[in-house]
């Protein structure tokens, strides 16, 4: 399948916490939306990566995600390795998103930033015209709805089923995927303190962005595993309010998420620049 926009990022849940309502709001808008976690979680202090697996399907139907999958780099070890940048370019070729969302490339956990540049370095890869990705998957665990699933992941027999489909058949070969590289990369900020290029406003989508969130019953339900590490849910609603809240308010909103974009903002009329100034 083809997707509009992509989000790459290290942990199941982490998308739901820096970009979940961004991506609900465009996929109501009709774009199909897709999200990439390079972990599937086995490292965390509560529950299985089958549990993760559970919860992250349920969060993705929430978020109206087309498609979502899990690659098989290891939790707490995500690396800029060759072998790594191949797994997400042959990702990004399969889907061929317009617009690809990363985490920002600094921060506390080194698989947030790492993520960052490995999603940028494989964004140029996939798009090397000499670059030879073999379809053979390293997507461990994939949602979609089922004529999706069977045009995303597999090699020789292409869902003929819609014209996205059909785009796949030509573009690919039977081995190899054709080049593809993203028009946008935007980088999801929250979880560094940094002033955002532009937010994103989701005050309509932000209950439903704070309930895919809470998807992720072993991690963030009340629970003694764990304590001092998690805290109650009551206080991740307040921290995720505050959160939504502040950078609404930088943008003249109720909630919103924080992006930065490396480029420069193109404007074509002064009437219609939004946020006001005074
Ligand atoms: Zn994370």
């Amino acid at each position: 399948m083809i997707l509009d926009i992509l989000a790459i990022a290290a942990h199941r849940d982490d998308v739901e916490q820096t970009c979940g309502g961004t991506l609900l709001k465009m996929a109501e808008r009709g774009y199909r939306t897709g999200i990439l976690d390079l972990t599937r979680g086995e490292m965390g202090t509560r529950g299985s990566a089958e549990d993760r697996e559970r919860e992250a399907a349920e969060a993705a139907r929430i978020l109206k995600a087309a498609w979502r999958g899990a690659l098989d780099i290891p939790d707490g070890r995500v690396e800029n390795t060759w072998e790594n940048k191949l797994k997400v370019a042959r990702v990004l070729r399969e889907l061929r998103p317009r617009v690809v969302i990363l985490p920002y490339w600094k921060g506390r956990h080194p698989d947030h930033y790492t993520a960052s540049t490995l999603g940028y370095e494989a964004c140029f890869l996939a798009g090397l015209k000499k670059a030879v990705v073999s379809r053979q998957s390293s997507v461990v665990s994939e949602i979609g709805a089922p004529s999706i699933q069977q045009s995303a992941c597999s090699g020789d027999a292409i869902a003929s089923t819609g014209e996205d489909a059909r785009l796949s058949t030509d573009i690919n070969s039977a081995d190899t995927l054709a080049p593809h590289r993203p028009f946008k990369i935007i980088y999801a900020t929250l979880y560094y303190d940094v002033r955002p290029t532009f937010v994103v406003d989701i005050t309509d989508q932000f209950e439903a962005r704070f309930q895919s969130l809470m998807a992720y019953k072993t991690q963030f339900s009340d629970q003694e595993a764990g304590k001092d590490l998690f805290p109650a849910k009551r206080e991740i609603r307040n921290r995720v309010e505050a959160m939504a809240r502040f950078y609404g308010m930088l943008g003249g909103v109720e909630f919103a998420e924080p992006f930065l974009q490396k480029e420069v903002g193109l404007v074509d009329d002064l009437m219609m620049v939004p946020v006001k100034s005074i």
